[in-house]
């Protein structure tokens, strides 16, 4: 079985690192061959074996459910050898650094290299001493390419296009990499975005990344498409940056009430994973009819397929 669409489009990079830098048809080819890979993952029979042979490893130094996991299935259902580490059962506890890691992983002839790491920059540098496809899960509060293409790939098969839709990220943009590579994506796409936090949060010149920034859910939701509700990334936080969440809830957190000045048509989304009652309220969460929260789950893998796929033709030729 051949990859459903676009099966000979050639990809023009060897690595995925980020959203930053990729043009519009770039992204859109990405999207069009995970449509076909959505609907290859409702049949019965899901795997192809366009990866035979290859071998995939996803290494991951921070915590991670549905990335890794999605990451995961895309590989076997493409037919790859996959295998995954994580820091804590590595020699990367040992004192191995980062380099070494690579350079040891490189020697046993990979194909594909899956990354997250807390350190913005660290894939990249990981990306520039290996032969193989290097794809970024996450690098510290940098990028989040593949979270961004799923969520325009929820986007647009919810809602038709991209282009023109008014989208709002609302919440901890300061620490969040899947703010940054969605504002990357849909300013791109043609989308006008809105930054929602309260100033604490918000990066100093958020908006040279062009976007407009707003204080308020009230302003920053009004007559938005989408609705796109980030986590408070506690993690990454040295300090105080919200008085409470009981505050935060109220302020910020996405309730029915706030919901009321989107469009009647609006959508909601989160990356997961979610704290329930402090930037959502869980019956909007629940709302099968607005929230996308497990679609973005669904189209996750098959996003990951197409970017398994479109950066290893290279190496498998376009032949099969
Ligand atoms: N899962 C996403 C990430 O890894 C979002 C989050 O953790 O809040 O960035």
């Amino acid at each position: 079985m051949t990859a459903p669409t676009h099966a000979t489009a050639t990809f023009p990079h060897r690595h995925l690192l980020g959203i930053e830098g990729l043009t519009a048809e770039q992204i859109s080819l990405i999207l069009d061959v995970a449509d076909g890979y959505v609907e290859q993952n409702k049949k019965p029979n899901k795997k192809t074996a366009i990866l035979s042979g290859l071998t995939q490893v996803n290494l991951f130094f921070e915590n991670s459910t549905r990335t890794r996991t999605s990451f995961e299935l895309a590989g076997i259902r493409l037919g790859a050898d996959v295998i995954n580490m994580s820091a804590d059962g590595s020699s990367v506890k040992k004192g191995e650094t980062l380099i070494d890691t690579a350079m040891t992983l490189n020697a046993m002839h990979l194909d594909a290299l899956v990354v997250r790491h807390n350190a913005s920059g660290a894939v990249k540098l990981l990306a520039d001493k290996v032969n193989c496809s290097v794809i970024n899960a996450g690098d510290g509060n940098h990028e989040h390419p593949t979270q961004a293409l799923l969520d325009a790939l929820a986007i647009r098969r919810r809602l038709g296009r991209l282009e023109g839709l008014v989208v709002a990220i609302c919440g901890d943009i300061l620490h969040s990499r899947v703010a940054r590579s969605n504002i990357h994506l849909l300013n791109a796409m043609g989308a006008h975005v809105r930054v929602v936090a309260p100033p604490t949060l918000l990066p100093s010149q958020i908006d040279r990344l062009g976007c407009e920034v707003h204080h308020t859910m009230k302003s920053g939701l009004k007559d938005a498409d989408v609705v796109m509700m980030l986590r408070l990334q506690n993690e990454r936080m040295s300090g105080q940056y919200v008085p409470s969440t009981r505050e935060y809830f109220y302020f910020y957190g996405l309730d029915y009430e706030k919901l009321e000045v989107a469009k009647p048509h609006a959508v909601i989304m989160h990356p997961g994973p979610m704290n329930r009652g402090v930037e959502i309220d869980s019956e909007v969460a629940d709302d099968l009819k607005r929230s996308m929260i497990l679609d973005q789950v669904e189209l996750g893998v098959a996003v990951r397929m197409a970017v398994l796929d479109l950066l290893t033709r290279g190496r498998r030729g376009n032949a099969e």
